[in-house]
């Protein structure tokens, strides 16, 4: 798309953007010298921001290593780049969650756009063609140009949707060319890249409806990914399909795994693990989800027929199950036997005629039990483990040296550069049989090993998650929804020091009602507290982002002003003070109208402390009482009072 059009509709103000604490954090996130430190308390200072990172952390990290349970842990896990994209993407969600384009269903939109983000990423742990940190707000964004144009156009959108009437992805491309010369995808590519997503993540995301017209290289890192989010967006139209249709549409998604080397039966397992944690997300963000059968009943036809119950049998009486095999070997002739025997035995087999490419295959394909030879060209069987047990993919692979040496001195090097079991050639096909099988047991009990952790990091998340809300309850007024004095009193630390440093200017509003007990005296407590609530949510309403309202008192509120000099500030102050002066509030079927005084203070080089900013406003408050009340008056520097 054409970046001078991006330009147009930039300026126009209307295209979606990250707000408040979120562009906060994008903003601090592209200075050179900020630490994770900073960064970290910014998201606390939005508990449900936090948990969420805390929570992204968590499902990326899942190789086996301990929970997170804290922001800065967060923010070593996933790394800046990363942070900035999920704290773009959630900001997104909470903000859009609902607009004008009546056509246009937000909720499910929402509800698409995330299963297809965590099934981008466990299908990128699989794949490894991307890092699956990113690719989850890969996924979550890859149609975000949809929700663009939703936003941009609400009437002429709407007509579009209800033109198209449920029909293919394809279709809505061309009629969104017809009615504005551009379509999502494009909007979509144009968007990612001017967030700052990596290009090699923005091209999938434009192709990912119709890979085919990519042309991407088979094989290569492009076009695995396209083909990722193509199969991660089928699997959420499944789960957000009606349910007779879900089982037609199954045979694609099957189809689709193939493509990047995922077998029907894993497909399966994948697709109920990523229903689950859609669920579990869709709790975490506020997202509408859905039950969805189990897809192995799905693809069985519903009821489990008795080749079903047979194979449930078999699990439960310990006959191991399928693996996915790799045999790296150079002799064509033993290649062939190990293959035959193995594919026999129903195990899926992949096969390397040397070391260099058996690791290719291995950090790719991520198969659960190598068997390799010991003397090959190229790398042999004991550089390809030695390199092998170095990588992070490569560490848990169960892996059988086949020799030529019965010495005890090549078993003990095998051992040392990080076999499992070694075997003597020529060897017996039940021996190596009987040895496999041991080896799946080993597999098995690391696979539950692994899925104990998993619950582990499940509930680490939801504590550290419930801790968030109590520490966003802590920190909130009860009454006015506003956050309270504590958090007024960190936030101004936090904004004090960021001045310090960036010499950028900060000011403070102090309000307080006028004649408030008069209110109290004339219609009682219970619509004074009314009033108080309608106040406060004038005063949010009427303040810009950047500045937070909290209530420090009973009718007192302290308004921070970062990067805000005094005449902004009275500017502000005064948008605040018309803003509830003008206000009709409504309670108890009375309409009730009070007016502010407020007092204005800038920092200054006198001033040693944040108190001593407060204090100025409070004295500058005083004034304004005395002054008439309904007034701003802004604090001159101490001493001259
Ligand atoms: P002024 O500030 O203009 O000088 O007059 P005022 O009447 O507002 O001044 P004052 O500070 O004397 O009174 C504040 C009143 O606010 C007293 C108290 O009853 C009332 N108030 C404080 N907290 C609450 C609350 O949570 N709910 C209600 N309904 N009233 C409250
Ligand atoms: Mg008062
Ligand atoms: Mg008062």
């Amino acid at each position: 798309m054409d970046y001078s059009k991006l330009v147009d509709l930039k300026t126009s103000g209307r295209l979606p953007s990250p707000k408040g604490v979120a562009l906060a954090v994008m903003q601090l996130t592209q200075q050179d010298d900020v630490t994770n430190h900073e960064i970290a308390r910014v998201i606390k200072s939005d508990p449900a921001l936090a948990a969420r990172i805390i929570k992204a952390a968590n499902a990326a990290n899942l190789l086996g290593r301990r929970p997170v349970a804290s922001v800065p842990d967060a923010l070593v896990v996933l790394g800046l780049p990363t942070v900035r994209q999920l704290v773009l993407g959630f900001s997104l969600l909470s903000s859009y969650r609902d607009g004008q384009c009546r056509d246009f269903d937000y909720q499910g939109f929402w509800s698409h756009s995330l299963v297809t983000a965590i099934a981008t990423q466990a299908i990128s742990l699989r794949t490894m063609a991307a890092s699956p940190e990113e690719t989850f707000v890969n996924g979550l964004l890859s149609r975000v140009g949809c929700l663009a144009l939703a936003t941009l156009y609400p009437d002429a959108y709407s007509q579009v949707l209800k033109k198209l009437n449920g029909d293919p992805v394809q279709k809505l491309a061309a009629l969104e060319q017809q009615v504005f010369a551009m379509d999502h995808n494009e909007l979509t590519a144009a968007l990612l890249a001017d967030w700052g997503i990596p290009k090699v993540l923005v091209e999938p995301a434009y192709h990912h409806e119709n890979p085919a017209a990519a042309n991407f290289a088979d094989g290569s890192r492009s076009s695995i990914l396209v083909h990722s989010l193509h199969l991660a967006s089928h699997l959420a139209d499944i789960c957000l399909a009606p349910e007779k249709v879900r089982r037609a549409m199954l045979p694609g998604l099957f189809r689709m795994g193939t493509r990047i080397g995922v077998e029907a039966n894993e497909m399966t397992a994948l697709g109920d693990q990523i229903v689950k944690e859609w669920q579990e997300w869709g709790r975490i963000l506020d997202v509408e989800t859905r039950e969805v059968p189990a897809f192995d009943d799905l693809a069985s036809h519903g009821a489990p027929g008795p080749e079903a119950a047979g194979t449930h049998q078999a699990s439960v009486t310990a006959v191991p199950c399928k693996l996915r095999l790799l045999v790296v070997e150079n002799d064509p002739a033993l290649r062939r036997v190990l293959e035959n025997t193995m594919g026999e035995a129903g195990h899926t087999v992949f096969t390397a005629s040397d070391g260099k490419e058996g690791l290719e295959l291995a950090l790719g394909l991520r198969p659960q039990l190598i068997i390799t030879e010991w003397a090959m060209p190229e790398m042999d069987g004991i550089n390809f483990c030695k390199v092998l047990r170095q990588t992070k993919a490569g560490r848990r692979v169960y892996v059988l040296i086949l020799s030529d040496s019965d010495d005890d001195q090549k078993l003990i090097e095998a051992f040392e550069a990080g076999a499992d079991d070694y075997i003597v050639k020529p060897f017996d096909p039940m021996v190596l049989g009987a040895r496999l099988r041991a080896g799946q047991r080993v597999i098995q009990l690391q696979d539950e090993i692994e899925l104990d952790r998993q619950d582990i990091r499940r509930i680490a998340t939801e504590l550290a998650v419930s801790n968030q809300r109590l520490q966003q309850v802590a920190l909130t007024d009860p009454l006015t929804g506003v956050s309270n004095r504590r958090f007024a009193m960190e936030r101004l630390d936090q904004e004090w020091a960021a001045a310090n440093r960036s010499g950028h200017p900060l000011s403070c509003l102090v309000i307080d009602v006028d004649h408030f007990k008069q209110v109290n005296d004339t219609y009682g407590h219970d619509i004074g507290d009314e009033v108080l609530k309608l106040t406060a949510e004038t005063l949010k309403r009427s303040s810009r982002v950047q500045d937070t309202v909290s209530r420090v008192g009973g009718e007192e509120f302290l308004v921070i002003c970062p990067d805000t000099d005094a005449t902004a500030a009275h500017q502000c102050a005064d948008r605040l003070r018309k803003a509830v002066a003008a206000a009709a509030m409504v309670a108890g079927g009375f309409t009730i109208q009070v007016t502010i005084s407020i007092g204005v203070a800038t920092r200054d080089k006198t001033m040693a402390d944040p108190d001593a900013l407060t204090k100025l406003a409070d004295r500058a408050v005083y004034q304004a009482k005395r002054a008439g009340r309904n007034r701003t008056v802004a604090g001159k520097a101490s001493g001259t009072e």
